[in-house]
């Protein structure tokens, strides 16, 4: 009987033991926030390192840990591409997302990235709102995060631009929000939801966008400080509307008037007005309280840092002066997910979609090699051409994205031979100024350029979306107007692919590695972090400095 009395309790008790083992859950932060820079170069890390504070940028670099050579393994090197790559470990070859605009191929039809006709906008009435992830055609982490939790982990997904937004929230996002310059509000798609919810309506009501923009935008620090840029009134940089000079202090309140509230895009108060609203998210939409005992996820990226740049390019006042006040806002939003979600109870990695050149102006008057290549003039030259030895018109639908993009009707309809097409605008554009390679897509594997390059055409080229000819200017050399002021990007160089990589919080060590590492192997590094699968697309590898510790 006692012995029976024994077996009976030792049975419920190994019943008991193994329901407490089943209930112990898997170690996972509450929360991941995938912060993108938008054209953050990873220099910016350094080049102003002396005057950030203890708690933004310092903090990530103190605390967390940097893969300092973390490269973009694909050309071109735009927005889109980068949200993409960075959330579904994948290229343009296999995610789609082949530039900002791309053409489809068969039909000459252009499309921008995350346009998509069959939605409408919510919190608009305008066609700011038809966009969605449609066009992304593999999964991202956040959509793995989704299937691994059988969808009870929230996704919300936050930028000015519409696409730094709606591509890293995946497809199965609870929300994506998005910034209407006519307006001054965030609005979203009826992809995600059919009216926005109460919290948003008000945020919106705060009218916080005019707010910021009644006040100048002068220096944080005496100008004469501002030691690591060029003098402020100078040849490379573009004005606002409505300026005379592209000088401290902006009148916002006056050059709102001509500029409208989009104009806060292109102010360091864009980030300012972007993190109000992911602390807003995070609040309302209780992100990282373990509600279901799964992660969530929020995605933010800073679009301003890419309007700023655009316009007053590297070397400017404007720029430094924008990431001393980012590196502030950034203490203030990482102690508020302290305060909310718990200090190491989130893991977040700072990122950036790409890079910037310098002005090539800047670097030519300075002794550099640099130049412009003007696309418009190729392009009508190249369609003489191609007239002369075909006898058709336009032959050459566009040179979008560093590509060539044939048109296929006028081919197919003349029954003109392709490759001969090929060959002879790959002739006519190896002899223009700039140009270092130019190599037919289809042959990019066996064609005699370094490596390197070789391999980021074939991940950028999608046949469906990509041009058959791709173009690699030489180093500073891009595409523009000549004389053109501010920057851009799009290159394969360093300046244009090198972008910090850094990670704080949960599970992550203190350190740095200078491995090479790339944008692809972010996402398998949080799948990893957080045990689910990866994208379904993915072609990068989990970094192991940050995993094994
Ligand atoms: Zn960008
Ligand atoms: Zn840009």
């Amino acid at each position: 009987m006692k012995l029976k009395k024994l077996l009976f309790a030792g049975l419920i008790l190994s019943l008991f033991s193994s329901t407490l083992a089943a209930q112990e859950s898997i170690p996972r932060p509450k929360l991941v926030v995938g912060l993108m820079v938008d054209q953050m170069r990873w220099d910016y890390l350094y080049r102003f390192y002396d005057r950030y504070g203890d708690g933004g940028f310092k903090r990530l670099l103190n605390d967390g840990f940097s893969c300092e050579n973390t490269y973009i393994p694909y050309v071109p090197t735009y927005t889109a591409i980068g949200h993409s790559t960075v959330y579904t470990g994948s290229v343009p070859a296999i995610h789609g997302i082949a530039g900002n605009d791309f053409i489809i191929q068969q039909t000459g039809q252009r499309m921008y990235c995350t346009q998509d006709n069959a939605v409408t906008g919510v919190g608009t009435e305008g066609t700011a709102g038809q966009q969605s992830p449609r066009n992304l055609l593999t999964s991202t982490i956040t959509d793995q995060l989704k299937l691994a939790t059988n969808f009870r982990s929230k996704v919300i997904g936050i930028a000015i631009k519409d696409r730094g937004g709606i591509l890293p929230a995946g497809h199965f996002a609870d929300a994506a929000y998005w910034f209407e310059g006519s307006s001054g509000n965030w609005i979203s798609s009826t992809f995600y939801m059919q009216k926005l919810p109460g919290w948003v309506q008000d945020f919106n009501a705060r009218k916080l966008a005019e707010k910021y923009l009644s006040q100048e935008w002068n220096t944080l620090y005496p100008i004469d400080t501002y030691v690591q840029s060029v003098e402020d009134d100078n040849s490379y940089e573009a004005t606002f509307r409505g300026e005379q000079a592209p000088v401290f202090p902006k009148k916002l309140d006056a050059l709102v008037k001509d500029n409208g509230l989009g104009l806060i895009s292109t102010t360091p108060f864009g980030n300012t007005l972007t993190l109000d609203l992911a602390k807003a998210a995070v609040q309302h939409e209780q992100l990282g309280r373990n509600r279901h005992g799964v992660p969530d996820f929020l995605c933010v990226s800073l679009s301003s840092t890419d309007y700023v740049g655009h316009q007053f390019s590297v070397n400017a006042i404007e720029v430094e002066d924008m990431y001393l006040r980012l590196d502030a806002e950034l203490e203030a939003f990482f102690a508020y997910l302290d305060k909310t979600v718990g200090k190491g109870q989130y893991t977040l990695f700072l990122t950036a979609d790409h890079g910037a050149s310098h002005n090539p102006l800047f670097f030519m008057d300075k002794r550099g090699n640099a130049g412009y290549f003007d696309e418009r003039n190729a392009l009508a030259g190249l369609n003489a051409l191609l007239k002369e030895q075909f006898g058709q018109e336009k032959i050459i639908r566009s040179l979008m994205n560093y590509q060539v993009h044939l048109d296929y009707d006028v081919i197919r309809s003349n029954d003109l031979d392709e490759e001969d097409i090929k060959e002879a605008a790959i002739r006519f554009l190896r002899t223009m100024e700039g140009v270092a390679f130019v190599v037919d897509m289809e042959k990019a594997g066996s064609s005699s350029i370094p490596g390197r390059i070789r391999e980021r055409i074939a991940n950028g080229y999608n046949p469906r979306r990509s041009g058959c000819i791709q173009i690699i200017l030489d180093p500073q050399w891009y595409s523009g107007s000549p004389r053109s002021r501010g920057t851009t990007h799009g290159t394969w160089a360093s300046y244009d692919a090198h972008i910090p990589l850094v990670w704080m919080g949960w599970g992550i060590p203190h350190g740095k590695t200078n491995r090479v590492t790339h944008m692809t192997d972010i996402a398998s590094t949080v799948a990893a972090l957080l045990r689910i699968e990866e994208p379904n697309g993915n072609i990068g590898s989990p970094i192991m400095e940050v995993l094994d510790h």
